[in-house]
Order: structure tokens, then sequence, then C-alpha cells
């Protein structure tokens, strides 16, 4: 299983502890045991400009000390490694930045964190910066000029481009100047949860289209919304049907976003484990499962790293 987004790194930055075993939503002992094979780890703050690259060099330290400490663990930096390490039974992290706030509109600073074996990108948090607009900015304003920039470095370099979080008129422009297939890598389905976060079937057609995939998530808030039923698995699953339904299974995946809210339909990694029922429950095939959990996922790496 591959699974796209968890703010490990972050919490761990803030209060300490293992990537290997921890007390927190999770870890990679528990993930290992529940099937998971492949965890994108995202890199994460609010700061901006120094203040900001220290939090973010802090939480690229603890991951690089967590690989060296453990040989199990391998980062990805190219599509090759994949299917190496599955190979080889390691798991596999991929390295992501939420929120290029960050590089200060810098295609160099960029590059340096390319050469780290950061792999991923997600121009904006939920705000406007130099890049582009954020899903809380009610005056949209999409990509500024330093952001095409900042595209047009990541498909030079092969980098992923995350559009979770983004504001819808940035979203649309990025798919205009991204060709390849993008990830929205931790959102839901605006047409059974209306929040700000999720993607509207206008946004999911236009994800289709460009073959890109998005990451289902946990977080209770972009489930259900107060007033509905309970945000709870079967709530969930509603998300899956209905965008398998509007665009297909090829276009879904899983993102967690474990460690990023307290308030998550799973406890915990390790209930991954329980998860293939409640898809076949729910009529999809053992083909389309394979496809959500795993395949989609390749795919789209195979066709940028
Ligand atoms: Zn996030």
């Amino acid at each position: 299983m591959i699974d796209l987004h968890c703010d490990i790194l972050y919490r761990l930055a803030e209060d300490g502890g293992s990537l290997i075993n921890n007390k927190c939503q999770f870890d990679v002992g528990r993930a290992e045991k529940a099937g998971l094979n492949l965890q994108f780890l995202a890199l994460f703050t609010n700061a901006e400009a120094n203040m900001g690259n220290k939090v973010i060099d802090r939480q690229i330290g603890i991951f690089f000390q967590a690989l060296e400490d453990n040989p199990k663990l391998k980062l990805i930096r190219r599509y090759r490694d994949v299917s190496e390490n599955f190979q080889r039974n390691s798991f596999s992290c991929l390295l992501h930045l939420e929120n290029g706030a960050v590089l200060q509109e810098s295609t160099e600073r960029l590059q340096e964190l390319y050469n780290k074996g950061i792999r991923s990108l997600g121009l904006t948090w939920n705000y406007r910066n130099g890049l582009a607009d954020g899903v809380n900015e009610e005056d949209d304003q999409g990509i500024t000029k330093a952001g095409r920039n900042i595209i047009g470095a990541m498909l030079d370099m092969g980098m992923i481009l995350d559009l979770a979080h983004i504001s819808e008129r940035s979203f649309f422009q990025a798919l205009d100047l991204y060709p390849k297939p993008v990830l929205v890598t931790h959102a839901n389905a605006y047409g059974i949860c209306p929040h700000k976060r999720n993607l509207k079937d206008q946004q999911l057609k236009k994800l289709a289209e460009h073959e890109g995939a998005v990451g289902v998530t946990l977080v209770t808030d972009f489930v259900a919304a107060s007033d509905d039923k309970p945000a709870d698995t079967d709530k969930l699953m509603d998300h899956f049907v209905y965008i398998a339904d509007l665009i297909g299974p090829e276009h879904i995946a899983l993102g967690s976003d474990f460690d990023g809210a307290d308030d998550m339909v799973m406890a915990g990694v390790e209930q991954y484990a329980e998860w293939e029922p409640l898809f076949l429950r729910r009529g999809f095939s053992k083909r389309e499962i394979d496809m959500i959990m795993r395949n989609n996922a390749l795919r789209i790496l195979s066709a940028i790293i």
C-alpha cells in the first residue's frame, strides 16, 4: 500500500520521539504491519523565510537520522528505487514540502531541496504566499509569476506537483502550466462534504483529464459536515464511491493526513489492515482496490520522478 500524506515529521520535531515506534497516529513499525510499503512524509511549516527554513531543516534532519539508524528505511529519489525497495521489503519514504513559502520564490532553494531528496511540492498551504493563493483566500488571485517559475523548475527537475490546499483558481492555472499528472495528496469530494479543502466536481474532472489522482483523507472535517451523518468509515467510503462514479477508480489513492489533525476517521495507521473488506462491501473489485491502494500512485510516480 501507498499513502500520500502524513505529518509525523512535524510532530516529532515539536514533541520528540521515534519515526519507527511512537504513540502518534503514524509510525513505521505499525505501518509495515498494516501492509504499507511507501509513505509520503510532509515537511511542514507555516513560518516563512529563515525561521521557516530552520523548521524544515530540522524535520529533514530528523528524517535522515532515522534513515541512518534504520537500514530497513529507504528514501525514494527516483522511480527505480520504488520497485527495488518493494522487492527487498524495505519501507520507502518520499519527502514532500508542504507549503512553498519557505522557498522565498527561489528556484535555487528548490534545487537545494531536490538535491537533498525532496521529490514533491505543494505551492501553498491554506493562505497566500509568493507563489499562489491557498483555499482560505477569499480574493483568489491565482498563481504568481514566481509560482510559474517554480512550476517550470519542477518540470525540469522531475518533481511531483501536489495541489492539496491550493485555491480553486490556482488549481486550474497549475494544471495548465504542468502537463504531467498531478496529485492532490489529501482531500475529499466537495459533493459529499462541502468543505473548502475538498475538490468540487469540476476540479475532480480536470484532475482526471490530466491523469492525476486524489488521495482520500481521513480528517473528519473533510469527511462529513457537522450537520451530516457522523464521520466514520462508512461515510469515508461514500467519498471513494462518489469519486469513482464521477471520474473512475484510476484517479483515487490514499492520503490519510495522519498526525496532521487530531480527529480522524481511523485512530492510527494500524487500521489500514482492516480496509480491504470496506471496499469489497461497497462493490469495488480486487483490481480496483489494488489501483486505489497502490497502482495509481505508482503510475504517477513513474511518470515524474
Ligand atoms: Zn495538509
